[in-house]
C-alpha cells in the first residue's frame, strides 16, 4: 500500500476544503505518517475522515480536527509547546515539525511507550514525553508560548493559566459527551480571554484539574 497516496487524498479531501490552508501545516500532514502511529490492522483507516481507537479507550483524533486545533495554535517555529494527551504521539509529531520544542503528557503508561517508540524511531529530537496526570501541567519545563488539550476538560485545568507565558494561546475543548466547544484562549496583560472555535468531541481529561475517573 502507497500511504502517500492516502496521505495527499486526506489533505486536499479533508483539510484544505475546511479552510486548513497554510501551507507549511499542509506540508506537515503530507510529511508525517500517519499510519505509523496505529496498529498494523488499523493502517488504511487512520486516513479517514474520523477518529481511530489506539488502545486503554483512546483514540487517535480526526485528522481535520489535529489540523484545526493546530492552525488555533498559530505556530511560527519557535514556540515551546505542551501538549496534554500524548496518545498515539501523532498529534506531537505535527507539533514538532512547526514548533521549536514539544513536552507531551500521557496519563496511560501503554500509550506513552508506544508513542515515544514511534517517535525515537522516526527521528524526533525536539519532543519530550512524560507518563502523568496532565492537568498538573509541567512544571520543570514551563513556561511555555502554546498549550493544547486533546481530550475534553470539565474548565480550563488551573496550573494552564499559571504555566503560559504572557501573550501565550491555549487550544482545548470544554464539556461533556455530545456537547463540547473547542475554545482558543489566549493571555493578554496576565488575563484569559476565549474564544468559542467550534462544536466537537472528545474523550475526557481524566485528572486532578478534569473529570474524575
Ligand atoms: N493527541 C493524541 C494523538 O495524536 O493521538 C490523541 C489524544 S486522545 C483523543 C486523548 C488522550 O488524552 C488519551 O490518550 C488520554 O489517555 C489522554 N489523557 C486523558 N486525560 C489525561 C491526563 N490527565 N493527562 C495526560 N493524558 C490524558
Amino acid at each position: 500500500m502507497d500511504y502517500s497516496i492516502l496521505r495527499k487524498r486526506m489533505v486536499e479531501e479533508q483539510l484544505i476544503p475546511r479552510g486548513i490552508q497554510n501551507k507549511k501545516l499542509l506540508d506537515a500532514f503530507y510529511k508525517v505518517e500517519r499510519h505509523r502511529f496505529v496498529p498494523e490492522d488499523l493502517k488504511e483507516t487512520v486516513y479517514g475522515d474520523f477518529p481511530v481507537p489506539i488502545g486503554d479507550g483512546q483514540t487517535i483524533s480526526q485528522p481535520y480536527i489535529v489540523a484545526l486545533m493546530t492552525k488555533c495554535l498559530d505556530l511560527t517555529g519557535e514556540e515551546k509547546v505542551l501538549e496534554i494527551g500524548t496518545g498515539s504521539g501523532y498529534q506531537a509529531a505535527i507539533l514538532a515539525e512547526l514548533a521549536k520544542e514539544v513536552c507531551s503528557i500521557e496519563r496511560f503508561p501503554g500509550l506513552a511507550k508506544r508513542a515515544e517508540a514511534i517517535l525515537i524511531e522516526l527521528g524526533y529530537k525536539n519532543i519530550k514525553l512524560k507518563c502523568a496526570d496532565g492537568t498538573l501541567g509541567w512544571e520543570e519545563e514551563a513556561p511555555f508560548d502554546r498549550i493544547i488539550i486533546t481530550a475534553a476538560a470539565p474548565r480550563l485545568p488551573l496550573p494552564m493559566t499559571e504555566q503560559l507565558k504572557e501573550g501565550g494561546k491555549i487550544a482545548v475543548p470544554l464539556g461533556e459527551g455530545f456537547s463540547q466547544v473547542l475554545t482558543l484562549f489566549q493571555k493578554k496583560n496576565n488575563r484569559l480571554e476565549s474564544t468559542p472555535v467550534c462544536g466537537c468531541v472528545f474523550v475526557p481529561l481524566i485528572g486532578k484539574y478534569g473529570y474524575r475517573e
